[in-house]
């Protein structure tokens, strides 16, 4: 479902050069999820964000769902990453807008009309337990809430590929189980596949099928869950 071949991503700043993603191989199959643990600075980050080209690799191929999103010409570009759903740390929500209008937000920027739109924002929001919650804003929800609004919102454009950046980090533990829980069991239900991107140990070892490991922009070790942990 993902295909990443010998990808690389360089930053220039103030004259200096940082390999953040360093020759990267990697292929998530359809329907897993997937975790990719590593410390602060390993290039996880950017890794990511080249699978939907927030950034532009500088050498390499990301093929999602048999599209190879770098020769798509710019229109094309946008329908396809609406496909790709991205989750964040921080979850990244318009405060000015409510529970609703925050998952409403992608389908009014792909054209659905109003009336369908309506019908879609009570179904993602029901499917992330919210449905109470629909008119509050941001400031009135608890964090474990907010996350479920990111991943409503993120599952507007029917994606089959949800990205998440460290989408538990700012959650306490027993908020993290719930979000987990929440994913797998939209990885079941929906046949989603979850490339996920997190520093805890503890998230791979409760969720992903299959891990690797990021040390200094490459992927070190990598298999299947529990094997990969449990290696000497
Ligand atoms: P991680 O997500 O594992 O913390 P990142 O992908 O954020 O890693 O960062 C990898 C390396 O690339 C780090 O050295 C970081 O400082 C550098 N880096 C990340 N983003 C940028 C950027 N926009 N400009 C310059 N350097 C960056
Ligand atoms: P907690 O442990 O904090 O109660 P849960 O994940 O058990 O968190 O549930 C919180 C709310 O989200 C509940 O209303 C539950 O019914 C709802 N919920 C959890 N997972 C799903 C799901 N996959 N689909 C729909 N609703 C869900």
């Amino acid at each position: 479902m993902i295909q990443i071949e010998k990808l690389k991503k360089t930053y220039r700043t103030r004259g200096r050069t940082v390999t953040a993603v360093d020759g990267v191989d990697l292929h998530v199959r359809e329907g897993e999820i997937f975790g990719v643990l590593g410390r602060s600075g390993a290039g996880k980050s950017t890794l990511l964000r080249c699978v939907n080209l927030l950034e532009r690799p500088d050498s390499g191929r990301v093929v999602v769902d048999g599209r190879d999103l770098a020769a798509l010409p710019e229109r094309e570009l946008r329908t396809a990453r609406q496909r790709i759903g991205m989750i964040h740390q921080h979850f990244g929500l318009l405060t000015s807008r409510t529970v609703a209008g925050n998952v409403a937000f992608p389908l009014e920027v792909m054209g659905v009309p109003r009336r369908e739109r309506a019908r879609r924002v009570a179904e993602l929001l029901d499917l992330v337990g919210l449905a109470e919650h629909a008119k509050a804003y941001p400031a009135q929800i608890s964090g474990g809430q907010k996350q479920r609004v990111g991943i409503a919102r993120a599952l507007a454009g029917r994606p089959r590929v949800l990205l998440s950046d460290e989408a538990t980090s700012a959650l306490d533990p027993e908020t993290t189980a719930a979000i987990l829980r929440l994913l797998r069991d939209l990885n079941r239900e929906l046949g989603l596949t979850i490339l996920l991107i997190t520093h805890e140990m503890e998230v791979v070892k409760r969720i992903c099928d299959s891990a690797a490991i990021m040390r200094a922009g490459r992927l070190t070790e990598s298999g299947p869950l529990p094997d990969l942990l449990t290696r000497p």
